[in-house]
């Protein structure tokens, strides 16, 4: 008989009843280290005392309004990530999925706003990924997203990442926009070259195509600033977040120049929970932990400590292990055995990983995690290679 849980996952046999910063607890009350973050979501660690404050503040005041009425915690979320960003302005949602399917549907609107209805292709890159909608499955384009999912929606040019020659061709004055993840996250930790990133603005500055990119995963702290893009110098038209910002709790957000957010007036896009009073009160506290110099130089430390640690397993584990690569707490270890027995091998050390695209095992630990348990994360890496070796 099929689950109750319609069977769209494949689970590993854990569940959790309670977390402390990078650790999770099961019923017989195993704990077991977290450096997956829920994919790169709970960037604060479980329980954050500052976090469950603010949320069980909230929640005995006021839940739910709609946005028919001002949203007071969404208007100061929304102050601070303007201070903090390229962006003027921002739409909430519930979920990266969402904040991706409205980057979309405004780099259309922008067009047809300016005359050019037409103007609605949009360039995207081979190994992404934006999501579960249909637009968005549409855009990442890979057969394993969209596969008896058809008809597709139209307009989306999937180009090889990293083929410049095909996307100087394709990068006309027809193109509407460009989607891309400054680090590819379920593609398998692929960071897209500074160089790239420079390359992209400066082509979709010589067309108009608005620059969309995609931080849901590679944003808020991830990479050890704010968002990744930062590392290259450039700016987007439009960006799309989630996972981190609500740490747990469902928030998303489209941000976007203004220039870009030109078409998007009143009536022109909605969500009855997007921007949520408890979503945004959360999301402002995150803000206030992550964006601090002080907080982005720890996360830059322990990105380094971690990478150096993860080097030497690889070097002292070839038969098991290709190469690591990524960009601050965004980690890839790129895998010569399948990366499910690796990630399996660690669940057996009570060590709880992600598995990525191109057979990586992606360790996306909490921003805060400690040097003791950066530490503890690899020796036990270090113990499931060696079960694999052994088996
Ligand atoms: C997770 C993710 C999404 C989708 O976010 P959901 O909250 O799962 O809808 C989109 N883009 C990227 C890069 C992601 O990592």
């Amino acid at each position: 008989m099929i689950p109750a849980v319609m069977p769209t996952y494949s689970r590993a046999p854990m569940s959790f009843e309670s977390g402390e910063g990078s650790w999770l607890v099961d019923r017989d009350g195993t704990r077991y280290l977290d450096i997956g973050g829920g994919i790169a979501v709970t960037a604060l660690g479980h329980a954050h005392p500052k976090l469950v404050e603010v949320l069980a503040e909230q929640a005995g005041k006021l839940w739910h309004t709609s946005n028919l009425y001002h949203v007071p915690q969404q208007e100061a979320l929304a102050e601070k990530l303007r201070d903090a960003t390229f962006a003027d302005t921002m739409f909430f949602t519930n979920s990266g999925n969402e904040a991706m399917e409205m980057a979309i549907k405004m780099v259309r609107k922008y067009w047809f706003e300016k005359g050019q209805p037409d103007r609605t292709k949009i360039i995207t890159f081979t190994g992404s990924f934006h999501g579960r909608s249909i637009a968005n499955i549409s855009a990442a384009a890979s057969e394993k997203l969209t596969q008896g999912f058809g008809p597709l929606l139209e307009g989306f040019v999937n180009l090889e990442a990293g083929d410049h020659d095909a996307l100087q061709a394709a990068l006309d004055d027809t193109v509407a926009g460009v989607i891309v993840e400054p680090v590819q996250g379920e593609g398998g930790i692929i960071p897209l070259p500074d160089a790239c990133l420079k390359g992209l603005r400066d082509m979709c500055d010589s067309t108009g195509a608005l620059l969309v990119f995609d931080e849901i995963q590679c944003g808020v702290g991830r990479t050890g600033k704010l968002f990744a893009h930062e590392w290259a110098g450039v700016t987007p038209d439009i960006m799309a977040v989630a996972k981190g910002i609500g740490n747990g709790f469902p928030l998303g957000a489209c941000l976007a120049t203004e220039d870009a957010a030109s078409g998007m007036g009143a009536g022109s896009h909605g969500s009855t929970y997007g921007g949520n009073p408890l979503a945004c009160a959360v999301g402002s506290a995150v803000m206030d932990l992550v964006n601090d110099d002080a907080f982005l130089g720890e996360v830059n430390r322990k990105a380094g400590l971690m990478r150096q640690k993860l080097e030497g397993l690889v070097a002292s584990h070839p038969d098991i292990f290709e190469l690591v690569r990524g960009a601050g707490l965004m980690l890839g270890i790129k895998c010569k055995v399948p990366n499910a027995d690796v990630v399996n091998a660690g669940y057996a050390q009570h060590l709880l990983t992600v598995p990525g695209g191109d057979n990586v095992v992606r360790v996306l630990p909490a921003l805060n995690i400690s040097d003791d348990d950066i530490a503890e994360a690899v020796a036990r890496l270090d113990r499931a290679a060696t079960a694999l070796e052994a088996a």
